[in-house]
């Protein structure tokens, strides 16, 4: 049977532009979402790592995609990032959530904390980083990476909920799949970096080129090898660490989504705007038919 309420909440899930989420190492699926349909989508650049898992929490819609394909099955080098962040501009995704687990490379930031990345440094070799190429030249504004909105609001979601977390952080993106060696940890530290991983900097870079927005939430799982401790640690303990940060991110993305405001308030979808440099009339028909499918050729 119907109830009154029920009227206004589809009209409001009918509203609401689809909020993303990618989901790490631990995080293949989300709790709390009322799940509606698998949707398998082929995009220009291939296939996206898993089925997007649609649904809703509360009255919000929201897309869930496994990072690394259900049952962990992509190296970071492997991963189809260009798919992946197609795929959801292709199911009209604006905001992604990205939930990763990191290295930290700072005494202060103690494994089981969480990190809200606001800056990257990528060192990444082996994999695509752009959707332009192929007789397109396109230069996208990457000067602030992270999306301020989606920042404030996964912030203001860990205050709420009395969950102490780290104010900002820049995150180096190496290419692993092997962690770094002392020299390299070391290096990365006298640098100003603060956590370590192998995938953000790639889907930063990519969501900005096509104007969504994207904001990481990562969640320390172990110091990085500069730290005297970190050779004792066990394997159990890095366990125990990632299931009770992946209960904690459950937590937070269940609050995040249901109270990120409504419309997008950023400039993250001005971003291409102005990045195309090639005469439209000179690109090659594939890779027009590439950058509409992204909606980036304008009118
Ligand atoms: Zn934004």
């Amino acid at each position: 049977m119907k109830r009154a309420g029920d009227v206004s909440r589809a009209a409001d899930v009918k509203s609401f532009p689809p909020l993303g989420v990618i989901g790490g190492s631990g995080l293949y699926q989300m709790d709390g979402l009322v799940f509606q349909e698998e949707r398998v989508v082929e995009t220009p650049w291939g296939i996206p790592s898993d089925p997007y898992m649609m649904g809703t929490i509360g009255s919000r819609p929201v897309v869930f995609l496994s990072r690394h394909g259900k049952g962990h099955r992509y190296l970071p080098s492997e991963i189809n990032y260009r798919a992946n962040l197609a795929g959801f501009k292709s199911l009209g995704v604006e905001r992604v959530f990205s939930v990763s687990a990191v290295g930290s490379l700072r005494e202060e930031i103690v494994p089981g904390d969480m990190v809200l990345v606001d800056d990257f440094i990528d060192l990444t070799k082996q994999r695509p980083m752009t959707f332009y190429g192929d007789g397109a030249v396109g230069h996208t504004p990457y000067g602030h990476p992270v999306c301020p909105d989606l920042f404030h609001s996964l912030s203001e979601s860990c205050a709420s909920l009395g969950l102490s977390h780290h104010k900002g952080g820049t995150y180096i993106c190496m290419e692993g799949p092997a962690f770094s060696t002392r020299a390299e940890s070391s290096l990365y530290r006298s640098w100003g970096a603060d956590v370590i991983g192998m995938t953000n900097g790639t889907e930063a870079r990519l969501a900005r080129e096509i104007g969504l927005c994207y904001s990481t939430l990562a969640l320390a799982t172990d110091y990085d090898c500069w730290h005297p401790d970190h050779d004792m640690v066990t394997v159990q303990e890095v366990i125990r660490i990632i299931n009770q940060n992946v209960r904690r991110a459950n937590e937070i993305l269940l609050h995040v989504l249901g109270t990120v405001s409504q419309q997008r308030k950023c400039h993250c979808a001005e971003a291409p705007l102005n990045a195309l440099i090639t005469d439209k009339s000179r690109i090659p028909k594939e890779t027009r038919k590439k950058l509409e499918f992204l909606g980036l050729l304008g009118n």
